[in-house]
């Protein structure tokens, strides 16, 4: 089982737990909420359940569904009663299997917790004096549709207004300091509960959000979409580059901005509405446009670039910058109802924009959205696909790879993701091919008073060290292990665009396969200079 259902029949708990078994996993945990005797000082002596079907039943799965990824465990079941029950029955039932005890008892948890709070059922206490009362948690239950259906009347008469509680330990309501927390607080903060839901995501990937810096250039039909998805997952630094005016023809696609709005820049609208949004987010913006002088200048510090622009020169200007810097720039590009997605990497191996498209393409022959015309979701679409991938690239998920298309007409709702031909004689690569020889032999090592400090700079430790050395003086951060003697038949596990630093005892031998790996392709590694005596010595 992996549902939520109702039972209007007792629970038959032994059942419930069969249907659970699996023979990979080690642990198995339940939760039974029991009908108790007693509610706020008076006697019960049954109750009654009733739930808004419906409702209750897709909210119910959606809670098990996000306990089985969040936990990572191999099955989830909640069953709730409805009708009514008598004292010591079982009114709810969680049962969990997992490969691990741990996993086992959080998803339980978390899905009491959930449904405690998420799921629309009623509670109605008959009591020992006759009496009788709707007991409910006006605040999260429901729509006030489904209260006047149900509960209401019966709810405020008594004042017995507080929540739903299944626990044994029938502690009633205000007292349990999760009563509140889905209350929205009157200085509201940013929340991403509902993206740390995800497995993929988890309190890493937000910290991992949180720490990247991303470059949009063009805050237009394109670029609207990709700055309210980044900062609303909380990506920490955001710089916004765009010399344009909003004019009333771009609020057809561009519907963050408003008609009062007109005549200002684009760049300061954006990065005001990024605040609005999030104020945890460092937006800069910079009404300028992107030219061969201030590329680099506008780039730096950031990790990845979006492309949000409309014409050639801007792109092909970005493409040369990922060809130069390594830095990773995702292309989107609108044509009418077709576009196309893009990531360069700037590595030797995958197609860049300028394999893609020949010295010959250039503006003015192929149309933008003020000649071609333009319906406003269009760029809605690919801003937003633009800003997905974006994402999965900072979490480190698949996706786009370098060097792919992906190629979407939203007429025929047709997609094509091709791989582009790396072009031989692109003038593009060839330019950052003889760029890279002539880098300096000094930026091949790098000095970090800790390694902690290296780790936030963004690198993977790759310990260089035999065996026997790891062992007597083991490095105090994950690393991964390439004893000398394996590097180059062992170099396929990196990947060539990684950013790796290499450690060694003294800084020797590391300088040695930095230097080696780099002519292998490694672009990105580095020699931590003065190895693990010399982090010794500063600290
Ligand atoms: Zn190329």
């Amino acid at each position: 089982m992996n549902a939520f259902r109702f039972s209007t029949a007792p629970l038959d708990t032994a059942s419930l737990q069969r249907e659970m078994r699996d023979v990979t996993c080690g642990g198995f945990a339940a939760f039974e909420g029991w009908v108790r005797n007693h509610n706020e000082g008076l006697a019960v002596t049954r109750l009654e359940y009733e739930a808004f079907a419906e409702l209750a039943e897709k909210e119910g799965a959606r809670i098990v569904q996000e306990a089985i990824a969040r936990f990572g465990v191999t099955r989830a079941g909640c069953v709730h009663r409805i009708g009514s029950l008598a004292l010591g029955e079982v009114a709810v039932w969680v049962g969990v299997s997992a490969a691990h005890r741990d996993e086992a008892f959080r998803a339980c948890r978390y899905i009491i917790d959930e449904v405690k709070h998420r799921v629309p059922i009623w509670k109605k206490e008959h009591y020992e004096n006759g009496d009788s009362g709707w007991v409910n948690c006006e605040r999260c239950a429901a729509p006030a549709a489904h209260h006047e259906e149900y509960a209401a009347p019966a709810a405020h008469e008594r004042d017995y207004a507080a929540p739903v509680n299944y626990l044994h330990e029938h502690a009633h309501a205000h007292d349990h300091d999760h009563d509140h927390d889905h209350e929205i607080p009157s200085v509201a903060a940013p929340d991403y509960s509902r993206q740390i839901a995800l497995r993929e995501v988890g309190p890493e990937g937000q910290a991992r959000l949180r720490a990247a810096s991303v470059l949009v250039v063009g805050a237009g039909g394109l670029g609207v979409p990709v700055l309210q998805y980044l900062a609303g997952a909380g990506v920490g630094r955001i710089g916004i580059v765009d010399a344009d005016r909003l004019e009333p023809s771009n609020l057809h696609r561009q519907t963050w901005y408003a008609l009062a709005d007109c005549g200002l820049e684009k760049s300061t609208l954006a990065a005001e509405r990024v605040r609005a949004l999030n104020p945890e987010v460092r937006v800069e913006p910079h009404a300028l446009h992107l030219d061969a002088n201030n590329a680099d200048r506008l780039a730096a510090g950031h990790d990845l670039i979006l492309d949000c622009s409309d014409n050639f020169a801007t792109k092909f200007l970005l493409n040369d910058l990922a060809l130069r810097t390594r830095k990773p720039v995702l292309f989107a590009s609108v044509y009418q109802y077709e576009g196309q997605l893009q990531v360069v990497r700037g590595d030797e191996a995958t197609a860049c924009l300028r394999c893609v498209w020949p010295e010959a393409t250039r503006d003015g022959l192929v149309g933008n959205c003020a000649e071609a015309g333009v319906l406003g979701p269009v760029p809605g679409v690919f801003g937003s696909l633009q800003a997905l991938e974006a994402l999965k690239l900072l979490l480190g998920l698949p996706g786009l790879e370098p060097g792919e298309m992906l190629i979407f007409d939203l007429v025929s709702l047709n997609t094509q993701r091709l791989r582009a031909r790396r072009t031989p004689d692109c003038d593009a690569h060839r330019r950052a091919g003889q760029s890279a020889a002539t880098l300096s032999p000094l930026e091949l090592e790098v000095q970090f008073g800790s390694l902690a400090e290296a780790q936030a700079a963004g690198f993977t430790f790759v310990d260089v060290r035999d065996s026997r050395e790891r062992a007597d003086d083991p490095l105090p951060s994950l690393a991964l292990c390439l004893p000398m003697s394996k590097l180059l038949t062992d170099a396929a596990m990196l990947d060539t665009g990684g950013r790796y630093l290499l450690i060694c005892a003294t800084g020797k031998r590391s300088a040695a396969a930095a230097d080696l790996l780099r002519s292998q392709g490694f672009r990105e590694c580095r020699s931590l200079r003065g190895g693990i005596k010399g982090l010794k010595a500063s600290a």
